[in-house]
């Protein structure tokens, strides 16, 4: 780490470092509590990583563990996430989600989702006859199906962009172009060396690290942060491909989930396009190109639910990268804060492996990050 000097450094309260969902939703929370933030972001504008990458599924809170941070935050999120998009115009729908069975073994397995989601505090799923299914999907095969009426989409751009607004109102600064290349835990607060175009020095009382892929290497940056609390960053890259024409679905359509993943499925956007997809392709750096070969495997996954799928339909999309924290074959991780009671540093807060459902939890990860940092 390259020697700094501690004169010259700007006093600040709070700096957010990232500008995804997770850090808006972070600057905003801590503005609207009367804290003076600034965000730091290494790119010219907000979200343009994994924010911007992903299926902009409001998530219901279906499969996860019960309990674990991301059940918890998934649907409390979700209902702040549906507030907060009647309040402020941001364009979603609650189309709702059907999980598919496609055989009697898969059949039996719908009444055990029900009863996790249940249990994690999910309204309103039910069980429906492959009549009832195909009544409100006509071009879905199935032998039965789970309904998960409380799922939804978003527009994230218009969504991340409410967050900012909010954030700004409330007299949050936001500084583009410049990422954070290093930090000193001192007495008195935390600096921070910020390179780009018009590098600065900082000085906070509280750092939020909201580095989505790079929040394990930032953390590396930081000088005083005990090593061996920072986990080591694993990529699994999820690609999706675009059907030609418009969606012959209007709910979204998973299939019962297969051990390590949810499974091919179609999600539509608030303009009636449908993509398939991610699927999990681990990865040992960040690279989104789509493998067009890909698709193959795509084909015979989503014939299972809907045979009418023809050849050559699928064009390959984009890829978002999931920032794991554990290798591939482990059990799943959870959403990852750590404060001072957890690596006991003063004044600062990481934010690792926010994956799938982030963009869905990012209102209540966000109260979670503020009341941390009462105690920060
Ligand atoms: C394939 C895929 C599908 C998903 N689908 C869904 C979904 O349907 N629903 C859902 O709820 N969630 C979904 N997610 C999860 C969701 O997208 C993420 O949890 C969320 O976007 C994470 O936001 P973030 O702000 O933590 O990270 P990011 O969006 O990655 O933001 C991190 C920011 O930090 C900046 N940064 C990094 N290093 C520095 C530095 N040193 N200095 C300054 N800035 C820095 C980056 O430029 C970036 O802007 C999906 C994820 C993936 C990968």
């Amino acid at each position: 780490m390259r020697a700094m000097s501690s004169s010259s450094f700007e006093s600040v309260d709070c700096v957010v470092v990232g500008a995804g969902v997770v850090g808006l939703a972070v600057a905003r929370a801590l503005a609207l509590a009367g804290r003076e933030v600034i965000v730091i972001e290494a790119a010219e504008s907000i979200g343009t990583e994994t924010s911007s990458r992903n299926s902009e599924v409001i998530h219901a809170g279906i499969y996860y563990p019960r309990g674990s941070l991301m059940a918890r935050t998934c649907v409390a999120g979700r209902r702040l996430l549906y507030a907060y998009c009647e309040e402020h115009g941001v364009p979603h729908r609650n189309c709702g989600k059907l999980i598919v069975a496609t055989d009697e073994a898969e059949s039996a397995k719908l009444a055990e989702i029900k009863g996790r989601a249940e249990a994690n505090g999910v309204e309103g799923m039910r069980l429906l006859s492959a009549a009832e299914a195909t009544t409100l999907e006509p071009n879905l095969k199935c032998t039965a199906a789970l309904l998960s009426p409380a799922t939804g989409i978003v527009d994230s751009h218009s969504y991340m962009l409410a967050l900012q607004g909010d954030a700004e109102a409330k007299g949050a600064m936001f500084a583009f172009l410049s990422p954070l290349e290093r930090g000193r835990v001192r007495e008195d607060g935390i600096e921070l060396e910020v390179g780009g175009a018009e590098p600065m020095n900082l000085r906070c009382r509280l750092m939020v690290n909201a580095a989505g892929l790079h929040a394990p290497s930032l953390a590396r940056r930081i000088e005083g942060m005990p090593a061996e609390r920072i986990p080591t960053p694993y990529y699994a890259k999820g690609n999706y491909f675009t059907l030609t024409g418009k969606s012959p679905f209007s709910r979204l359509i998973y299939p019962v989930p297969v051990p390590g993943g949810l499974g091919v499925h179609i999600t539509v956007d608030l303009g009636g396009q449908a993509k398939f997809g991610p699927d999990v392709e681990w990865i040992d750096g960040i690279d989104y190109t789509v493998d067009p070969h890909r698709a193959d495997k795509f084909y015979a996954a989503v014939r299972r639910y809907w045979p009418d799928l023809r050849d050559g339909a699928l064009q390959p999309g984009y890829a978002g990268i999931r920032p794991k924290i554990v290798p591939q074959g482990a059990p799943a991780q959870d959403f990852t804060l750590q404060g001072p009671a957890e690596h006991g540093v003063p004044g600062l807060i990481h934010l690792f492996g926010i994956e799938s459902p982030g963009l869905t939890a990012s209102l209540a990860l966000a109260d979670l990050v503020r009341a941390m940092a009462g105690n920060a």
